[in-house]
């Protein structure tokens, strides 16, 4: 994939009517209240959308926000796969599920950091957008409604993209965070405008993919989180780029398992014991250095207040089960980053959820505050475990984007990237 994209930057916004989709998909509070929790996103969002006002452009922000289900029938039938009655799913509990996934509150927000209105659309692509949209003027900033509240946004259904194309002039794309689906108002839309990134988009662009394709090596990507199967991608593209993989957390166990180790009750997918082992043998062959755990911190529980235990790997007693890599293997991965060119990490490397399971994500986010490398933390729970632990200003660059930054890393093709004009 080209990772090379022409940027806000490259083209004449002044006096245009500018489409852009964002990523506000922000957590609210959990009682309906409508109260944001973290504005974390809308915050990320401001300097392309600073950029373009500034510039003189009109700017029709958008984005999603959770999973509504835009049809009463796919609602009852979700509800009912969840185990809910089908007798009390009635059509006001199914629109009350959409009143709170919608943007109003977003617009709210957003009005505050940028200190001028931001009017909401009470539709996506329909008449109040069109009116809205047709009467904003350069400096002037709008929001449509979640785009989810549309049926055809994930199926991208060329209409919908038309219709909200339709309302602008230039596409600017600055939600990492989707990019991974082509969906109308991720890809879609850009069949029919000029489609250009916005500096949230470059600045992943630039550092994943710059690690990726010409990395300052020596190349070190620690992988970890619960499961192999849900990082096959990745360690099968990185085992083609980097010059050292770190394995830890849950999946490590499966690799322990399948070298003839006892892993009491550790996480384990029997189903991908050979594929550990050809990993192994594959990274052997290509002369990339594999490191797997030497040691283990047990838990008689899967809870905080657990006992601990620490043992050699392959040697956990039945009844235990590991939960974070032990202190040698913190030596030698801590070690191991040092004098990397670049790191790239991903997955945290126990239970870092849990205080006495913590240390060993800890510890490598610790190393990776102090080496000169490069360091790139994907989205989701390393980049959660980074911030968590205040490390977040001593690294290179976190990913916005949890399950985009996983497929870039599988070296996939992003719907949301390929869609845009080449620099
Ligand atoms: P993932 O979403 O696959 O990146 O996994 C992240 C989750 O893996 C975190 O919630 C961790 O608590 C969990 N995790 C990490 N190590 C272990 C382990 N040894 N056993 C069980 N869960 C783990």
């Amino acid at each position: 994939m080209n990772y090379n994209k022409k940027t806000v930057k490259d083209i004449d916004v002044k006096g245009k009517k500018v489409l852009l989709r964002c990523d506000f998909n922000v957590p609210m509070a959990k009682d309906g209240s409508g109260v944001i929790t973290d504005d974390k996103r809308i915050r990320a969002a401001l300097p392309t959308i600073q950029y373009l006002l500034a510039e003189g452009a009109a700017v029709i922000a958008c984005s999603h926000m959770g999973k509504p289900q835009p049809s009463f029938d796919k609602w009852v039938q979700k509800q009912t796969e969840k185990g809910k009655d089908p007798a009390t799913l009635t059509e006001a509990k199914w629109q009350k599920s959409l009143a709170e996934l919608t943007l109003a509150p977003v617009a709210v927000r957003l009005s505050e950091l940028l200190g001028q209105e931001v009017a909401l659309a009470a539709d996506v692509a329909g008449p109040d957008a069109q009116a809205k949209a047709a009467a904003l003027q350069p400096g002037q900033i709008m929001l449509l409604e979640n785009t989810r509240f549309e049926k055809g946004e994930t199926k991208n259904d060329p209409k919908l993209a038309k219709a909200m194309a339709d309302m602008a002039e230039i596409y600017v794309s600055d939600a990492f965070g989707a990019v991974h689906r082509a969906h109308a108002s991720t890809a879609g839309v850009a069949e029919y405008l000029p489609a250009v990134s916005g500096f949230l988009i470059q600045k992943e662009l630039d550092f994943i993919g710059g690690a990726l394709a010409n990395p300052k090596r020596p190349l070190v990507a620690i992988l970890g989180g619960s499961k192999v199967s849900s990082k096959i991608g990745v360690i099968n593209n990185l085992l083609e780029i980097a010059d050292t993989i770190i394995i830890g957390g849950g999946m490590a166990y499966t690799f322990s398992a399948a070298k003839g180790g006892k892993i009491g009750n550790s996480l384990f997918e029997a189903d991908w014991q050979d594929y550990a082992n050809e990993m192994v043998e594959k990274a052997a062959a290509k002369g990339v250095k594999l490191l797997l755990p030497i040691d283990t911190v047990c838990g008689d529980k899967f809870a905080p207040d657990a006992n601990t235990l620490t043992v050699e790997a392959g040697n956990i007693p039945d009844g235990w089960e590991g939960l974070d890599i032990g202190p040698k293997t913190i030596e030698l991965y801590c070690n191991a980053v040092k004098d990397a060119g670049t790191v790239i990490w991903n997955g945290p490397m126990g239970v870092f959820e849990f205080a006495a399971f913590a240390a060993g994500t800890e510890a490598v986010a610790e190393a990776l505050s102090k080496t000169d490398a490069i360091t790139i933390i994907g989205g989701g729970d390393s980049a959660a475990a980074v911030q968590q632990l205040g490390y977040a200003d001593k690294m290179t660059h976190i990913s916005t984007g949890g399950g985009a930054s996983l497929e870039f890393m599988e070296g996939k093709e992003l719907p949301g990237v390929a869609c845009l004009l080449d620099a």
